[in-house]
């Protein structure tokens, strides 16, 4: 059992995310931490310059609120991370500064049966220091 859990959820398939977070919550021990991450791809400077004031920041409390909405929807106690960058540097940084014992990450995007892995999914399995379950 684990006592720190990050759940790296893509939400273009927010049902493959909550069936990760059942998955967390098997798997935790008593008092575990929970988290959910989403990795927003970085907006190149130039286009964030047209972008109305304040847009990002809305951007941004919006995924929260949908990662919120997808634990809450479960009765599941999260944490709550969302951050810019490409997805699995930014997966593999933040299980290393939250001292995480294992990540749940989905295989590939649902519908993609031709690979055996997905690309995000890939990386973190070579790259993490700590155990990762591959679900699928
Ligand atoms: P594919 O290469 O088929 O697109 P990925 O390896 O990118 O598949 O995605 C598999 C899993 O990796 C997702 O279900 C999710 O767990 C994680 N993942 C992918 N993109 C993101 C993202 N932007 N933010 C958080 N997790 C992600």
């Amino acid at each position: 059992m684990y006592k720190s859990i990050l759940v790296p959820i893509d939400l273009a398939h927010p049902e493959v995310g909550q069936a990760m977070i059942k998955r967390a919550v098997l798997l935790s021990d008593d008092n575990a931490k929970i988290t959910l991450l989403h990795v927003i791809g970085d907006i190149p400077a130039y286009v964030e310059s047209y972008l109305p004031e304040g847009q990002l920041q809305k951007g941004l409390a919006e995924t929260k609120a949908t990662l919120k909405a997808l634990a809450d929807a479960i009765d599941v106690k999260a944490d709550i991370v969302v951050r810019y960058g490409s997805p699995s540097p930014v997966i593999l940084d933040e299980a290393d500064e939250r001292d995480i014992d294992l990540i749940i990450i989905a295989s590939h995007h649902p519908g993609i049966k031709d690979y055996l892995i997905g690309s995000t999914a890939s990386r973190v399995v070579r790259h993490a220091d700590c155990s990762v379950l591959i679900n699928r």
